[in-house]
């Protein structure tokens, strides 16, 4: 059976679960606007920065998002994470951003300074 997404318009056929759907809307719009109706404890958990869609995961997981590498953020409402588990959903496409603004920013983590030789003094 053929579906008309409501939020794009696009034909589309309900193949798959009918939980990957949101609505009547087709998969991708889907995929966008549940991002946009997450439950209280997942909201806190998701970061978008520069259009990009991010989730913030529990730490200690053995799979942990972007390798493990550590982020900071910062939320436009004060909140500060560093996380070690971020993981990326993508770009958000540009029909979409006015549902899901930018929340939060980057911060830079900051490394143990780097000692070099160039410091010290030969004292002879
Ligand atoms: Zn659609």
């Amino acid at each position: 059976m053929i579906e008309i997404c409501e939020f794009c318009g696009k034909t589309y056929k309900k193949n798959l679960t009918p939980d990957a759907y949101l609505g009547d809307n087709c998969f991708d719009c889907s995929f966008w606007l549940k991002k946009t109706c997450l439950k209280p404890e997942d909201e806190a958990r998701k970061a978008i920065i520069k259009g990009f869609h991010y989730m913030i995961g529990g730490e200690g997981y053995l799979f942990r998002g972007n390798g493990g590498k550590e982020f900071h953020i910062l939320f436009h409402d004060g909140r500060e994470v560093r996380t070690m588990n971020l993981w990326e959903q993508g770009e958000i496409p540009e029909e979409f951003r006015s549902l899901l603004p930018d929340n939060a920013q980057f911060i830079p983590v900051e490394k143990p300074e780097q000692i070099t030789f160039d410091d010290f003094e030969i004292p002879f």
